[in-house]
């Protein structure tokens, strides 16, 4: 797990929660790296690597505010891993906290969800978004909708959960001591969406609903945890790179 920055941000109406409800509003933006015999897998890209050292103030959008301390490239470097050694870039979905350096990574075989690809590039897509995904466009691709076995032996599946954005997928890792995790992408955001079953009201008929219930089935029979990424209370207490989860 990797720290790509943390979004400031005070409005957890926007999920239909009160701030009396939501212990911490802020939100935290990990990237994720999976190490398989068959290769290497990067899951999300976090906020732009541009904005370490600039101040919050620069980098206000929707009411975001977005601070970063580190590169993820620069993570990657103290980790030993160069963008060259990464085979697959899958991303939860394309927005702009998800993307930040995906441009960085065309040049591993981009594993797109088909609804999220058609999403991403359609005629009325925002052009300040698309600048920092633009270069997938040219990344060697599978294209695929639906669940997918990442390495072939069940250890890694994107699965694939609508409702957030069109082809929204979340990750499921099943490790040999940890034991199986599902990194819920925004599937939620706060941990109290789950808790109080809220979402985001226009999230209310695009499938959130179906996907939460599809991932809860999913999460009893693997006996797998949650992870919820945009979650402070979960960051916190969590391994970060250079340490590692195995
Ligand atoms: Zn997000």
């Amino acid at each position: 797990m990797i720290d790509c920055g943390t979004l400031v941000y005070n409005r957890p109406e926007d999920y239909q929660l009160s701030r009396d409800e939501v212990a911490d509003t802020n939100m935290s933006v990990p990237c994720f790296l999976v190490i398989h015999p068959r290769g290497i897998l990067l899951f999300d890209t976090g906020l732009s690597d541009r904005l370490v050292g600039r101040p919050l103030w620069e980098n206000v959008d929707g009411g975001y505010g977005q601070i970063k301390f580190t590169s993820l490239r620069g993570q990657l470097a103290d980790i030993g891993v160069t963008p060259a050694d990464i085979t697959y870039l899958a991303i939860s979905h394309s927005h702009w906290d998800h993307v930040g350096n995906a441009n960085d990574y065309a040049g591993s075989t981009w594993l797109a969800q088909k609804a999220e690809l058609d999403f991403m590039f359609a005629a009325n897509a925002d052009p300040a978004y698309l600048a920092l995904y633009a270069a997938l466009a040219r990344a060697p691709k599978e294209v695929f909708v639906g669940d997918r076995d990442v390495f072939g032996d069940g250890t890694v599946i994107l699965k694939f959960t609508p409702g957030h954005t069109p082809g929204h997928q979340a990750l499921y890792v099943k490790l040999a001591r940890t034991g199986g995790v599902v990194i819920s992408g925004d599937l939620w955001h706060y941990a109290e969406e789950r808790t109080l079953r809220r979402m985001p009201k226009e999230e209310e008929t695009t499938g959130t609903a179906q996907s939460r219930e599809m991932i809860e089935r999913f999460l009893k029979e693997k006996n797998a945890q949650l992870w919820i990424c945009h979650s402070t209370a979960f960051f916190r207490n969590a391994i970060k790179s250079p340490g590692w989860y195995d």
